[in-house]
């Protein structure tokens, strides 16, 4: 499988991994290394493709609805439902899914606490990265983001707009759209909690080859995003 390296100073022991597309088992349009078990991808091949992800334990997997909430993988929870995830404990690996949606991984720059976050723009709106950053407790943090949909490529309505106090992000088109940079309204967020941030710049939409989009393919596969401190 491939997966792409973030350009951030994280301590040694903070471990990331990102899956793109290739790799797997899945068929079209799930090809390949479909992570979603919830498309309507065979289920076997899932499997197979969670398989062969390189992560050393079975992953805290999410049932993303794209909300603000934030769970703490150390607890043992009833159900997942839940955005992002949190973890104090050596060796648990927290995973998030995405397909045009951002993706962040944090750590603290002590490497004792480590998150994810599935941030479109309603998490984003709702406040997703916000609750995340509370529940890594007041640390000092770094946050990578990962392949999301560009601007290039992301256009919404005046109902979406409405949702954002702040101009950052957003370019007026024509017919009262806007073209949306979920990366600038992220690091905008999270650089006013105090959170060094980085990555960002792709657009799973513009490279078929490596990334899934939902705004693209509609049916289609969900990349991982993984992290775990060894
Ligand atoms: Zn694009």
């Amino acid at each position: 499988m491939n997966s792409l390296l973030p350009d951030w100073p994280a301590p040694m022991n903070i471990k990331v991994l990102f899956s793109d597309r290739r790799g797997g088992f899945s068929n079209t349009p799930y090809a390949s290394l479909n992570l979603g078990v919830h498309v309507g991808d065979d289920a076997d091949l899932v499997a197979c493709n969670r398989a062969s992800i390189d992560v050393p334990g079975e992953p805290f997997w999410l049932e993303q609805t794209h909300t603000d909430i934030c769970i703490n993988a150390d607890i043992e929870a009833t159900d997942r439902l839940g955005d992002a995830s949190v973890t104090r404990a050596t060796g648990k690996v927290l995973a998030i899914m995405v397909a045009d949606c951002l993706p962040v991984m944090f750590t603290s720059v002590a490497g004792d606490i480590v998150g994810v976050a599935h941030a479109g723009w309603k998490g984003l709106a709702d406040g997703v990265l916000f609750s995340t950053v509370t529940a890594l407790g007041g640390n000092s943090v770094l946050a990578w983001m990962g392949p999301a949909i560009g601007p290039c490529h992301y256009t919404v309505g005046e109902d979406v707009r409405a949702r954002f106090s702040s101009d950052t992000g957003f370019v007026e088109g024509s017919d009262k759209k806007f073209s949306m940079d979920l990366y600038a309204i992220a690091k905008e967020q999270l650089e006013s909690l105090g959170v060094e941030t980085y990555g960002g710049g792709l657009c799973t939409y513009c490279d078929s080859s490596k990334f899934f989009s939902y705004r693209r393919d509609g049916v289609t596969g969900r990349m991982g995003g993984f992290i775990w401190m060894e």
